[in-house]
């Protein structure tokens, strides 16, 4: 594990990211400052970070694009700032699979401790039980520090929620797992969800790791009950 962890602000507007950047200091993190989409998407590209404070409104593209391109990519959590509390604002950030957001004006306090929160809260569901990589089946790899998962020597690549449903399976081999459980494992805001949302990443998550191992079928349809991964991969 990194010392500090490391994050990622996207802002244009320079006074509000020197305030977001001295604070997030102030409380032992390492800020990034990027000002566009574009460069924000190569830092996650090619940095370990651990979390994105991701402004709707910047000039080259919006806030949600860029959300969507970062979790298409890799599974990394994202607090939005918005401009007004705009309610379609919130929505559509949850939508999108973002952990948080925050309406300007907010205080640099009131940020950080979302940050926190939401660092804390990632790491409470990729860790359920003090996992460690030893107790995994044969062919698995699950680097924590770094939301990377790899099967029979290929580095996945997932989005966040599958990311996070593959990590609540592998937390547990063998177990069973009801839909509920893993979109409480999964999702934020598992309210919002749907049961067939979780079978729909079951599925996409599937296609993947079939690219991999086309045999392979390491998680277990448990009929009427859920989901597990197999001991013996
Ligand atoms: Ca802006």
């Amino acid at each position: 594990m990194p010392s500090k962890p490391r994050i990622l602000v996207v802002e244009d507007e320079p006074a509000i990211a020197d305030t977001i950047i001295y604070a997030l200091r102030t409380e032992g993190f390492e800020p990034v400052w990027k000002s566009s989409g574009r460069e924000a998407l190569a830092v996650v590209a090619a940095q370990d970070i651990a979390l994105v404070v991701l402004d709707v409104g910047l000039p080259d593209q919006s806030g949600f694009d860029v959300c969507r391109e970062l979790q298409r990519r890799r599974a990394v959590p994202v607090i939005f700032l918005t401009a007004r509390g705009g309610e379609t604002d919130r929505v559509v950030g949850l939508e999108l699979g973002a952990d948080d957001y925050l309406a300007k004006p907010f205080s640099p306090r009131e940020l950080t401790a979302r940050v926190r929160a939401v660092l804390r809260r990632t790491a409470a569901t990729l860790q359920p039980n003090g996992t460690n990589a030893a107790k995994l089946p044969a062919g698995w790899e699950h680097d924590e520090a770094r939301c990377r998962i790899r099967f029979r020597n290929h580095a996945l690549e997932l989005t966040r929620n599958e990311y996070r449903l593959l990590g609540a399976l592998l937390a547990s081999p063998g177990r069973v797992f009801s839909r509920e459980q893993l979109l409480a494992a999964a999702w934020d805001d598992p309210g919002a969800s749907l049961d067939r949302t979780v079978d729909a990443h079951v599925k996409s998550v599937r296609a993947k790791l079939r690219t991999v191992a086309p045999t392979a079928d390491p998680i277990e349809t448990h009929r009427g009950l859920g989901y597990s991964l197999r001991e013996d991969a």
